[in-house]
Formats: structure tokens, C-alpha cells, sequence
């Protein structure tokens, strides 16, 4: 079985200093506790990368990763940054292709899936993430929007991969920041059609973490953890308070 991975984006909230402070209290508030099957995963932005790396030190069960990069070595990509600063700054994960990087600055599948393959090419882990808007869900296309994304997101990695390396977080676009989550059939029903969707693409496909994300709270995590096909959330707004946070871990 693998690992439940309990993963906080921190979008572009906290300064330095205040990205070390929830780290720290979130350490202190959960690491007697966290059972043995799940993990923490804090991605803070770039510019506290470093000072979270220092947090998380030696703290067996805690993990770093980047909310984004651009997929290339290096070169004149103005305001960009690549895998291996990432894997320099401490980040042992990343995510790609957050809902807010597809609709807000409007990042495309074939773009998408060049960073999922170089990213497990550098040696990240990375967290996929796909979903369906209000109005696909409305006209009743969650399925073909989610293997859609899933074709694309994932045509150029290698059949090789270990499962460990990739995960796909599905957040509903409607529910990402609205207060309003998926009800458990719901989300029972799309995490079964990406598992199945991965079981096709891939042979890996059934050991891949399947994570929800939108408006994950304390008071709906265990429910949303204990279906089958769920292996972990992806945290927004619960997540940048240590005292909720670590709730959400522990549930
Ligand atoms: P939310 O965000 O928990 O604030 O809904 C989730 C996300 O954007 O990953």
C-alpha cells in the first residue's frame, strides 16, 4: 500500500519568515503523530523553498516541493526556474499543472506534459493535476476531461517509471478555493475513472497516488481519505494555518 500523501500548497502566500514559522509549528504539532502511512508535503513558494527546506530537516515523513518550473536545463527564461534549482533548494517533489496554472495563466496540455516528463526525467516526483470546470461537469464530459488530461498531461513519460514518481491530484475546478467540496460519490467517481484511465496508460497504473484537492477541510478529511482510489489530499486554503493543517494531517 502506498504512502497517503497529506500535501499543502501554499500558492503565493507567506514571506520567509513566515513560511518557517507554520512549517515549524506544524512539525512540532504533528511529528509525534504521524502514523507510519502517511506523509507531509509542504510547497511554499519559491522564495521560502530554503527556509522550509531547514524546518523539515531530519523530520522523517516531511517533504518539499515546488508549486511549478519550466522545462529546460537552463537559459534565458526570465522569471522561470528549473527541476535541478528546485532539487538544490530541497525540494524532493513538484507540482504541474495546477488548476490556477491552466485557467488563470492559461498553460496548455502538450506544455503540461513536457513538464511532467522532463520534471520525472530530473529525478522530482510529480503531481499531475487535472479536473473538470463547473460547466464541463454541467454538460456531463467529467470523464472525457479527466482522460484527456491524462492522455496528454502523461504521452511523453516513459513506461519506466517507478509509480512512486508520479501522482495525479484531482481537483475539481469548482471546488478548488470555493468552500464548496466534492461529496464522496462524486469524488469515489472520478478518482475510479482516473485510476482505470491509468491502469490503461500505464502499467504502473494501479500503484499511482490518486490525491483530492478543493476545499479540503479537518471537519471532511477522514471521509474523503477513507475511499477507495483516494491516497491522499492536495490543501489550499486549510493549509496555511498549522493548527488546521496539522488537523488535516492526522484525520
Ligand atoms: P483549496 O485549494 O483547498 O483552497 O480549495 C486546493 C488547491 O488549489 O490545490
Amino acid at each position: 500500500m502506498p504512502k497517503k500523501l497529506m500535501a499543502a500548497n501554499w500558492k503565493m502566500f507567506k514571506t520567509w519568515e513566515e513560511a518557517r514559522q507554520t512549517a515549524r509549528e506544524l512539525v512540532v504539532a504533528v511529528r509525534n503523530d504521524l502514523p507510519d502511512d502517511r506523509e507531509v508535503l509542504l510547497c511554499p513558494p519559491f522564495t521560502a523553498l530554503r527556509g522550509v527546506s531547514e524546518m523539515l530537516m531530519q523530520q522523517e515523513g516531511f517533504y518539499l516541493g515546488g508549486q511549478d518550473f519550466y522545462p529546460a536545463e537552463q537559459g534565458a527564461f526570465t522569471g522561470e526556474i528549473n527541476p535541478d534549482q528546485l532539487l538544490d533548494a530541497g525540494c524532493s517533489y513538484a507540482l504541474v499543472g495546477h488548476s490556477e496554472r491552466r485557467h488563470v495563466l492559461g498553460e496548455k496540455d502538450d506544455f503540461l506534459a513536457s513538464k511532467v516528463a522532463f520534471g520525472l526525467q530530473k529525478g522530482l516526483k510529480v503531481i499531475l493535476c487535472i479536473g473538470e470546470t463547473l460547466q464541463e461537469r454541467k454538460h456531463g464530459q467529467v470523464q472525457e476531461v479527466l482522460h484527456a488530461q491524462l492522455e496528454h498531461g502523461l504521452k511523453h513519460i516513459s513506461t519506466g517509471i517507478s509509480a512512486e514518481h508520479l501522482a495525479v491530484a484531482y481537483e475539481p475546478v469548482w471546488a478548488i478555493g470555493t468552500g464548496e467540496t466534492a461529496g464522496p460519490p462524486e469524488i469515489q467517481e472520478a478518482h475510479d475513472l482516473v485510476r482505470e484511465k491509468l491502469k490503461g496508460i500505464l502499467k504502473q497504473g494501479e500503484a499511482i497516488r490518486i490525491l483530492y484537492g478543493g476545499s479540503v477541510k479537518p471537519e471532511n478529511t477522514a471521509s474523503i481519505i477513507s475511499l477507495d482510489n483516494v491516497e491522499g489530499v492536495l490543501v489550499g486554503g486549510a493549509s496555511l494555518n498549522a493548527d488546521k493543517f496539522s488537523q488535516i494531517v492526522l484525520a
